[in-house]
């Protein structure tokens, strides 16, 4: 008996008996792959708004190791992220949760360990997973290595560190060696990488031979210089991944956390608000024996977890998470349209809410109640607040919002809070020096 068949075997075996799953809601399709678990690869990049890689139509050529790679792929041109910073971003990817539900909320919260991740429902269903992070909120005490066998964070350098700190050569570095033992070993165990970078992220660094392509002078410049950095490196891994012929078996995602504003509405960097540059992320998803096409629907980072499981069956995303699957994309079908929230709560001139549905985006200032309504479909770019012309919309938004908060709250009710972290002011200070609170 292979080990692969031993392995799908245990998969069925173990399934109905992990704690809080259920194996009992008729799927909608028959899944792909059916009887072969393929491998995952996460590939994240901080800090990358879409609309500065070429695939996502910048005018530069920021990405074209990404840009290349991506023409078989499923690349979502309207994915939403649920926040504007890094960890309740990417605790919303691991657990399919709002940040009401899973509250990492400020530079003090952290994930507690009662809430389920993507890669604890796959370790525990046989995979071996790894993470090589690269950035202070995926140092261990922020909860987000939950699941992870294998867990560097080496380079998610300590928050009294500068952030002038140059990583992607030395994650892909690591993702290249994992990839050459996973091919070089007889073991089929499937497995989990994720490779998270941090370049893009402020402070922007000038990389010789590289920057001066896009200009060193303004930050926008240098930033484009650090996403072709970036993109250089990570065209390693997606290099090594076929060379190796593992790209037969490996779903591969590639997202970012969020964007990141240049004064686009009279801001710097994120985490301040919620305009279009900051959470519209890139998303592309490539399956082995999947055709690449463009998906203009709203899509939302908190659909990915449920997404990746429709690939590894017989697993089943979790009844009460947010997100839902992606799959029937898969299969040329139309997603269910959803509306999309992201909130941030870092301090008191940084509470917002946000819902995207259709053509129309809320924001309402959760402090003061002010809201600002856009028409996406005719303001892109969310220049022109129509609130006052649509009070209906307005308050049709609103009532969308606060049934998707209240939900996200009692899912929260469910689990445990994590206790903060207990940083000192000069620590959380320190945070706001990564550029953190940049706006006005
Ligand atoms: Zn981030």
């Amino acid at each position: 008996m292979s080990v692969r068949t031993i392995l799908v075997l245990f998969f069925a075996a173990t399934t109905l008996a992990v704690a809080g799953w259920t194996a009992t809601r008729e799927r909608p399709f028959e899944p792909r792959y059916a009887g072969s678990p393929p491998n995952v690869l996460f590939v994240s990049v901080d800090t990358l708004r879409a609309d500065h890689m070429g695939i996502y139509g910048y005018g530069r050529n920021t990405s074209p190791a990404i840009d290349a790679w991506a023409k078989d792929g499923v690349v979502f041109d309207n994915a939403q992220a649920s926040a504007s910073w890094t960890l309740p971003g990417l605790a919303t990817v691991l657990t399919s949760y709002y940040s009401s539900t899973h509250r990492c909320w400020t530079f003090n919260s952290r994930l507690d360990p009662s809430f389920p991740t993507l890669p604890e429902m796959l370790r525990d269903a046989g995979y071996d997973t790894m993470a090589v992070t690269s950035h202070v909120f995926l140092a261990r005490r922020y909860g987000l290595q939950q699941g992870f066998v294998h867990f560097d964070d080496e380079f998610a350098h300590p928050i009294e560190d500068p952030t002038e700190v140059v990583t992607s050569e030395m994650v892909s570095d690591k993702g290249i060696r994992f990839l050459e033992q996973k091919a070089a070993t007889d073991d089929e165990t499937p497995w989990l990488a994720w490779l998270h970078y941090f370049d893009p992220h402020g402070a922007y660094v000038v990389h010789e031979g590289i920057s001066e392509e896009f200009g060193v002078t303004s930050e926008r410049d240098r930033y484009a210089g650090e996403i072709r950095y970036t993109d250089l490196h990570i065209g390693r891994v997606l290099d090594k991944l076929a060379e190796l012929g593992l790209d037969e078996n490996t779903l591969v995602v590639f997202f970012s956390d969020h964007g990141e504003e240049f004064q686009d509405h009279g801001g710097a960097r994120h985490g301040h608000a919620l305009y279009r540059e900051l959470v519209r992320v890139p998303m592309i998803i490539k399956a082995p024996g999947v055709a690449g096409r463009r998906v203009p629907e709203l899509v939302r980072t908190v659909d990915i977890l449920p997404t990746v499981l429709d690939f590894v069956p017989p697993l089943i995303p979790p009844e009460g998470i947010e997100g839902r699957s992606l799959f029937p994309i898969f299969e040329g079908r139309a997603p269910e349209q959803l509306p999309a929230l992201a909130e941030i709560r870092l301090e008191e001139r940084t509470s917002f809410d946000c819902v995207i549905d259709g053509r129309w985006k809320l924001i309402v200032n959760a402090m003061s109640g002010e809201v600002e309504l856009y028409d996406v479909e005719a303001d892109a770019l969310e220049k022109n607040d129509v609130s006052e012309q649509h009070p209906e919309v307005v308050a049709e938004l609103k009532q969308t919002m606060v049934r998707l908060i209240r939900r996200a709250q009692e899912r929260g009710e469910g689990f445990n809070k994590a206790s903060d972290l207990g940083l000192s002011q000069t620590q959380l200070e320190q945070m706001e020096g990564l550029g953190y609170l940049g706006g006005d």
